[in-house]
C-alpha cells in the first residue's frame, strides 16, 4: 500500500525559484546551477526507484517516500521505506553515472570522470545502516520497536559501472542496481521469514511516522549567503521568463520582450515571495514585490488565491497552503520554466 508519496523536494523547487529572480550575471548563479543539475540527478533516482518500489505487492509492503524524522535532535531523510509485517526496509537510492568504486579501505565512494577527475561521496552504505540506527531509535524511543531494520543502497542507473577494491563480495550484498532490487527484496524475504506483527500494528506505526514527518524549513538566501536585495521584484513571463512583467489593467500583465498577455502570471510571483522571502505576505509587500499600482488589485489578486489569512484590513497576513507542495510529476519537476502546483492555490 503506497502510504506517502514521493513529493518533489523543496530544496530543487528553491533553487530553482532563486534561479530565476537572482540578478541575471549574479556571481553565485553557478553554484545554484550546479546545485540544480544534483538535486535533479538525486530527484530522478527516488523516481526511478519509487517505479520499481510502487510494483511491489500492495498487500504486503506498505511504502514511503521521502519521510523526514528528527532523533535525538538529528534531523534524518529515508528515501524510500517499506513496512512488512516481517521487517523494516530502508533503501537508499543513488544517481551516480559512470564508474564508482567503493573504498573498502576508508569506506567512500569514488566517481572516475571521463575527464580523467574523481568525486569523492560518503559511502551509501555507511549512510543507509546511520539510517537503520537513527530510525531504530526513534522507534524504540516510543515504544514502536517491534520489527528489525534492514537496508539497500540502489543505483538507478543500470549503466554505472560499479567495482570495489576487495575481494570481499559480501560487503556488497546491500548493493543493487535496476531491477536486480525485486532479487535482492526476494532475498530478504528469506532472511526474515517471522511474521512479528499485523496490519493494525503497522497502521500505527504509519500514524506514528507521519506525525513525527518534519520537513525541513530552509532559508534558502541565507544558505546562499544572499539577501533580498539579490532578488528581482516583479511579475515573471511565464513564456520567457523576463522579470518584470508590466502592469496593464483588469489584473493583466504584458511581457515587453515577447508580447505575451497573461492573468495568472502573478501566482508565480506570489509564490516566489513566499519560498524566497517568507512565508507571510501583507497587501504592501505583495504590492511591492509584484509592482502591483493599488490596494484593491492588490487585495483582489490575494483573494483569488483563496489564501489562508490571518488579521483584518491592512494589517492581514496571507499564508501559504503548504510548504511541502506535495505533488508527483516528472513532467512538471524536471522540465524548466515555471509551472505552480495546483496544491499551492486550489487546495481548501
Ligand atoms: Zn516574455
Amino acid at each position: 500500500m503506497l502510504m506517502k508519496d514521493l513529493p518533489v523536494p523543496l530544496w530543487l523547487i528553491l533553487t530553482e525559484a532563486l534561479k530565476i529572480r537572482i540578478i541575471p550575471g549574479h556571481y553565485k548563479l553557478p553554484d545554484i546551477e550546479k546545485d540544480i543539475a544534483k538535486i535533479k540527478a538525486g530527484y530522478k533516482g527516488e523516481l526511478i526507484l519509487s517505479h520499481f518500489v510502487n510494483q511491489l505487492p500492495h498487500d504486503k509492503y506498505y511504502i514511503f517516500h521521502d519521510l523526514q524524522l528528527v532523533h535525538n535532535g538529528i534531523h534524518f531523510q529515508i528515501d524510500t521505506l517499506l513496512i512488512t509485517r516481517n521487517y523494516i526496509l530502508i533503501i537508499e537510492a543513488k544517481n551516480i553515472k559512470g564508474t564508482v568504486l567503493f573504498d573498502n579501505v576508508f569506506n567512500q565512494l569514488i566517481r572516475y570522470n571521463n575527464d580523467g577527475t574523481e568525486d569523492v561521496f560518503e559511502d551509501p552504505r555507511v549512510q543507509a545502516k546511520r539510517l537503520c540506527k537513527l530510525l531504530g531509535g526513534i522507534l524504540a524511543a516510543n515504544g514502536l520497536n517491534f520489527l528489525p531494520i534492514d537496508h539497500l543502497v540502489f543505483f538507478s542507473s543500470t549503466k554505472t559501472i560499479l567495482k570495489t577494491n576487495t575481494n570481499d563480495y559480501r560487503t556488497l550484498e546491500k548493493v543493487c542496481k535496476g531491477r536486480d532490487l525485486f532479487s535482492k527484496i526476494e532475498g530478504l524475504e528469506k532472511t526474515y521469514t517471522q511474521p512479528r506483527v499485523n496490519d493494525n500494528t503497522i497502521i500505527d506505526l504509519a500514524k506514528f511516522l507521519f506525525s513525527n514527518h518534519s520537513p525541513m524549513k530552509i532559508d534558502i538566501l541565507k544558505e546562499y549567503s544572499l539577501s533580498s536585495n539579490d532578488i528581482r521584484t516583479g511579475v515573471c513571463c511565464p513564456k520567457c521568463l523576463h522579470i518584470p512583467m508590466t502592469y496593464l489593467k483588469r489584473r493583466k500583465w504584458h511581457c515587453p520582450v515577447c508580447d505575451f498577455i497573461s492573468n495568472d502570471a502573478f501566482i508565480a510571483g506570489v509564490r516566489d515571495y513566499f519560498l524566497l522571502i517568507k512565508p507571510s505576505i501583507t497587501n504592501t509587500e505583495c504590492r511591492s514585490f509584484l509592482h502591483i499600482p493599488t490596494i484593491d488589485t492588490a487585495q483582489k489578486l490575494l483573494f483569488q488565491l483563496n489564501l489562508p489569512s490571518s488579521g483584518s484590513k491592512r494589517g492581514r497576513l496571507y499564508f501559504p497552503h503548504s510548504i511541502e507542495f506535495p505533488v508527483l510529476s516528472e513532467r512538471t519537476s524536471l522540465k524548466s520554466g515555471r509551472e505552480v502546483p495546483h496544491a499551492f492555490y486550489n487546495k481548501k
